[in-house]
């Protein structure tokens, strides 16, 4: 099995090129174009569509985004070409290959109302510039081919890359008080879950194809492909999710210099940002979880893997 993975230097990106490497033939591509022409640069469509082309693979992975939430709301064209143009043209091209596309989205499809976690089939109504594009990006792909899975993911972090809890953990040893919201709900969602997810989603899909003898594997495949939401199970809101992060941090690391002394909740109001950010980012899991018998950790236990890593194993 060929594997092309764009994005290869995200968040997503890097955990996938670990997770991918052992299911086959992986080709990994960041933006710039390689002496060898190829090209994984997701605002040049042609040089993208010839890439895929002259590769040929059986599986596309797509984990580059225009993730700039905020910026997004002053370069919404930049954010469409990325988001919603680009998926469209590797979902043109995986369909006429006959190839899977491995695309990811977002919470901020939904306008973020209530307190129950968002299913796949509930209405979608972004909240901002950066959520609207990769709503779009979910339509295309859904509009021009038949083998896709989407994965809506949300809150993600890893070791590398700038996210939520590696900013506290650099606050936590320069100011005595934090302010954190507590009126944002979702499920921080480690790079690495979602990395083997894909992967073991993936096995599970080529099996099938590789299963011809089964009278019925082309209505199966259609019946998988679709929109899957991929977070961390339980709940929580910024400021617990902060709180966690830096207790965690001061017990394993007792002899660094925590500055922190207090950690305010603070609403969501205490901040203004460009985009605004929908309240209620619970995602509900069980649709990934029958389809591929997938069980999901609570998202504390991948955050302390996170904060293990950066805090012990760097260190040793
Ligand atoms: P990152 O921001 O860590 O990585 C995005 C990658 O996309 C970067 O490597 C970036 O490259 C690349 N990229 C941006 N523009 C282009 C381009 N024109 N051509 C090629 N590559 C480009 O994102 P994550 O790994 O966190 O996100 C992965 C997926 O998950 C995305 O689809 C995102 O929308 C989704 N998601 C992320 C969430 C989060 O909290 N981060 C929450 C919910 C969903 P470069 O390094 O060169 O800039």
């Amino acid at each position: 099995m060929k594997i092309l993975l764009l994005g290869k230097n995200g968040q997503v990106g890097q955990a996938l090129q670990r997770t991918l490497a052992p299911l086959g033939e992986l080709v990994a591509l960041d933006r710039s174009q390689g002496s060898d022409g190829l090209c994984g640069d997701l605002s040049q469509p042609e040089c993208l569509a010839a890439t895929i082309r002259q590769l040929r693979p059986d599986v596309i992975v797509n984990a580059a985004a225009y993730t700039a939430v905020d910026k997004a709301e002053s370069e919404p064209e930049q954010a469409w070409r990325i988001n919603a143009h680009a998926p469209e043209v590797l979902a043109h091209e995986a369909e006429a290959l006959g190839a899977w596309l491995v695309h990811y989205s977002t919470d901020y499809v939904f306008n973020g109302s209530g307190t129950e976690p968002w299913q796949e089939t509930d209405p979608t109504a972004p909240l901002n510039v950066y959520g609207q594009s990769k709503l779009e990006g979910e339509l295309r792909v859904q509009a021009a081919c038949t083998q896709y899975l989407i994965f809506r993911t949300s809150w993600v972090y890893a070791v590398h890359g700038s996210n939520f809890a590696k900013t506290m953990l650099k606050l936590a040893q320069e100011r005595e008080r934090l302010t954190v919201i507590d009126d944002q709900w979702g499920a921080p969602t480690g790079a690495e879950l979602i990395a083997s997810v894909t992967a073991a989603t993936l096995q599970k899909v080529t099996a099938k194809e590789d299963a011809k003898q089964d009278a019925n594997h082309d209505a199966n495949l259609k019946e998988i492909a679709g929109i899957y939401h991929l977070v961390a199970a339980g709940e929580t809101h910024w400021h617990a999710y902060a709180s966690h992060v830096i207790s965690q941090a001061k017990v394993l690391r007792p002899d660094m210099p925590w500055a922190v002394r207090e950690i305010a909740a603070v609403p969501s109001s205490a901040f203004v940002t460009a985009a605004q950010r929908p309240p209620n980012s619970r995602l509900n899991t069980h649709k990934l979880q029958a389809a591929f018998g997938i069980s999901l950790p609570d998202w504390q236990q991948g955050v302390d893997s996170l904060l293990a890593e950066i805090l012990i194993e760097k260190h040793t």
